[in-house]
């Protein structure tokens, strides 16, 4: 009985639960590289100039493990930490958050805002997967944050770690942004 309805029956079942649309809000302190990295996926470009504080959401169709999938990326420029982050904390599925692995500073300032995010996602159900993500690997022979303390931040609030260029490889930037659907999708 079973089989007969098995095969008749045509209808393709997509798991409700699947989003086709993913928002991702990148955070970090000025000159870290969040423009850069926006421009990067969105266009396959390295941009050297953007204006600092030009704050906008862009989307992309993205293909995602053979699934498509709206991707809005909110491009923050925060001038003094997380302020006003009512913002973005309700509208994102998920938070990357970046500095420069030539910028000790910058790396500093990921843990504002990395409390509170992770705080504010604690809170949801489902949580909003976060990602660290160290940039300007380029910037090798000026590091002044060592892989080591990127992973150990990062293992300390639960979230993922990157690091990357965003003048280097179109893939590896891909990969950041893909990994952030993959997550929401997971949760
Ligand atoms: P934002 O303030 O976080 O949006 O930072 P921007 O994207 O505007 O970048 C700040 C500066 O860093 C600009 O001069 C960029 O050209 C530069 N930059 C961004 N990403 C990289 C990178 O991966 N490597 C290098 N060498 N420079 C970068
Ligand atoms: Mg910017």
């Amino acid at each position: 009985l079973m089989f007969g309805k098995a095969r008749t029956c045509n209808i393709v079942t997509v798991p409700e639960h699947e989003p086709s649309e993913c928002n991702i809000v990148i955070l970090g302190a000025m000159g870290s590289g969040k423009s850069a990295l926006t421009v990067k996926f969105l266009t396959k470009r390295f941009i050297s100039e953007y204006d600092p504080k030009l704050e906008d959401t862009y989307s992309s169709e993205e293909v995602v493990d053979q699934q498509q999938v709206l991707v809005k990326v909110m491009d923050t420029a925060d001038q003094d930490g997380p302020v006003n982050c009512e913002r973005y904390l309700g509208w994102a599925n998920a938070f990357i958050i970046v500095y420069s692995i030539d910028n000790r500073s910058s790396f500093e300032a990921c843990q504002q805002y990395l409390e509170t995010v992770t705080l504010y996602s604690k809170g949801l159900q489902p949580e909003a997967p976060v990602i660290l993500l160290g940039n300007k690997v380029d910037m090798e022979r000026y590091r002044q944050v060592s892989k080591a303390d990127g992973a150990a931040l990062a293992l300390r609030f639960g979230c993922l770690f990157f690091e990357v260029s965003a003048c280097l490889d179109f893939l590896s930037v891909q990969h950041i942004f893909h990994e952030a659907v993959r997550e929401v999708r997971r949760e």
